[in-house]
């Protein structure tokens, strides 16, 4: 059995007042998730967050990290800075760092490496744009994505990992991928981890699907075979709903 994961991606939201607000807020109300919960704020609210789920079940990641251990990389962060904070996991390769940072699947796969050396669980995101699907590219535009993640990766490392299936076009629009369309690309990453992986490994990888989840939609979502959880961004800033989608 595959234990559901919701994670929240704050994004570059909230200040550390904002966000320890947030998670005291947050706290009473999800205390009897029967779910993995796990907040990402951005990196000067990690030891803030990090320091108020001390004595609950709630884990928190980083939005990204540099795959080198330290240098001349001005204003980023190393996977050993998060480790030093006692960070379980982080996002890699999130659509918009590879829309607006030239995150590629290059970088991507070398993240994921570094995170797995450190015991840090990846979140690793994939996903098509509007146009590719209208294509009909997104089996191979995604599948394409979790092949370069995963590259030169062992079982026991892909054994470690989340993957987040976030079709561009949903995120942050209002527009949901069906809960059949979601479930059916979710498949597809189970399948291809199925190639690069032994069959245990594939049943047993967690995958999100990640797209302007809201509390009305989480529960159908997560009926799906292939479907093992959530990453939410816009809904994770408000605690009535990320606590409803938590609890669904
Ligand atoms: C995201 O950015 O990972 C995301 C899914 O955002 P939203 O829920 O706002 O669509």
């Amino acid at each position: 059995m595959r234990k559901p994961i919701i994670a929240g991606n704050w994004k570059m939201n909230n200040t550390i007042e904002q966000s320890k607000r947030l998670v005291k807020e947050l706290i009473p109300l999800i205390k009897d998730a029967k779910v993995d919960v796990v907040l990402c704020p951005s990196y000067l609210s990690l030891q803030e967050v990090k320091n108020l789920v001390k004595d609950t079940s709630v884990k928190v990641g980083a939005q990204n990290m540099h795959f080198e251990k330290s240098g001349a990389y001005t204003g980023e962060v190393s996977g050993e800075m998060l480790k030093e904070l006692e960070i379980e996991y982080v996002i890699i390769g999130h659509s918009e760092r590879r829309q607006y940072f030239n995150e590629t699947d290059e970088t991507v796969n070398r993240k994921v490496k570094k995170a797995l050396e450190l015991n840090l669980i990846p979140i690793i995101c994939v996903g098509e744009t509007l146009e590719e699907r209208e294509q009909g590219k997104a089996r191979s535009i995604v599948t394409s994505q979790v092949e370069a993640a995963l590259k030169d990766l062992s079982n026991k490392e892909i054994a470690q990992l989340v993957i987040a299936y976030e079709p561009i076009w949903a995120i942050g629009t209002g527009k949901t991928a069906s809960s059949q369309d979601a479930n059916e690309v979710c498949s597809w990453i189970r399948d291809k981890v199925n190639q690069l992986a032994d069959v245990h490994v594939a049943q047993n990888i967690r995958i999100q699907y990640g797209g302007s989840v809201k509390p009305n939609n989480i529960k159908e979502l997560m009926e799906q075979p292939h479907i093992d959880g959530a990453l939410v961004g816009g809904a994770s800033l408000k605690v009535d709903q990320f606590s409803a989608i938590v609890n669904y």
